[in-house]
């Protein structure tokens, strides 16, 4: 069974996003990946978290996205993320993660690369690869 999520003090765009943000640095600090993290919010809550973890799990697909989605589908026993949305560190999603949103069905895709200037990129599209 995952861990319990840690959810912020605030249920703030900028409280996600820099959730987002430590996760990237975790992942770079610890090795199991490159410095991106995401999170999944519904409701104003997490529902979902991830690393990048390519060189952990020796998985080039391990990027941040697909593992908080991945997570976010465990812990909600559902491939479905209607009425989610991501929170990503960095900048706009690569072809693969833009489509496994796409995929999930989450509403919008939030980036950034500092928590206080958020891109909104959108619905995910498919077919942007
Ligand atoms: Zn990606």
């Amino acid at each position: 069974m995952a861990d319990p999520i840690r959810q912020p003090n605030t249920s703030t765009p900028a409280a996600f996003m820099q959730r987002a943000l430590d996760l990237a640095a975790e992942a770079e600090k610890s090795g199991r990946g490159n410095a991106y993290g995401a999170v999944i919010v519904q409701e104003d809550k997490i529902i979902g978290q991830g690393t990048n973890a390519i060189y952990a799990q020796n998985d080039p697909t391990a990027h941040g996205e697909v593992e908080a989605i991945k997570d976010a589908c465990r812990r909600t026993g559902s491939n479905d993320l209607s009425g989610a949305v991501i929170y990503t560190s960095g900048g706009s999603p690569c072809p693969m993660c833009a489509t496994a949103c796409y995929w999930a069905n989450l509403d919008r895709i939030f980036y950034a690369h500092r928590a206080d200037e958020i891109t909104d990129g959108g619905a995910p599209g498919y077919g942007k690869c």
